[in-house]
């Protein structure tokens, strides 16, 4: 697969504009501010393809890339608490219309921060993929942050914090150093040649 055959494709704020798709999806879903721009950057070699912001709660949007044969959609970000109800409310319907809807989803990436307990609401979206049977894996995010010390005290407290974590693939994450970026470009792969 060719991961530098990436272009942004098109971007929806309602769940009823977004088309059937022709091709296999890949999702990215985690809170605002996690890194999720960062991390769909680094496994396509871009710069800013994804806009990285240090500024939380960007517009309500599903951004499609098109990547050589499937779809990346990158959900939007949650849990940034300036958001009004009504956006809320909208994202809820976005999301959930997407995540609930019959399409070719063949993977979720959830990002949780490593170096934080995960929030209230990563924990109701695993409980929200699990319940669903979407097929998902746990990317921990800035893993460059921590010491090797308050990494492995992380992994331990993660196994309490997040449900069934024992079944759950988890991978560490950075995309300032690339670690963990191999691993999930061959998850990616593997999906493709299925
Ligand atoms: P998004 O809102 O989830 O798309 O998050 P962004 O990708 O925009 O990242 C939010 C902030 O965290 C930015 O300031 C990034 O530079 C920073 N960031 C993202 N990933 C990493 C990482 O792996 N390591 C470090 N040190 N900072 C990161």
């Amino acid at each position: 697969m060719n991961f530098n055959k990436a272009e942004f494709y098109t971007s929806y704020g309602l769940f009823s504009q977004i088309p059937k798709s022709e091709k296999a999806e890949i999702a990215f879903s985690g809170r605002s501010n996690v890194g999720k721009s960062s991390l769909i950057n680094k496994i396509l070699n871009r710069k800013s393809l994804a806009r990285v912001s240090s500024m939380p709660g960007k517009t309500v949007t599903i951004n499609f890339y098109s990547v050589d044969n499937i779809y990346f959609a990158d959900l939007p970000g949650y849990g940034y608490a300036k958001v009004s109800k009504s956006e809320k409310q909208r994202w809820a319907g976005l999301v959930e219309g997407y995540l609930a809807d019959d399409r070719n989803l063949t993977l979720v990436f959830q990002l949780v921060d490593f170096r934080h307990p995960p929030t209230a609401d990563d924990v109701m979206m695993i409980n929200f993929l699990i319940d669903n049977g979407i097929p998902f894996v746990v990317v921990l995010t800035k893993a460059d942050k921590l010491s090797k010390k308050e990494r492995a005290a992380r992994r331990e407290s993660l196994m309490n914090e997040i449900p069934c974590a024992e079944d759950i693939h988890m991978i560490e994450f950075s995309a300032m150093n690339g670690e963990g970026v191999e691993e999930i470009r061959e998850i990616i792969e593997d999906i493709e040649q299925e």
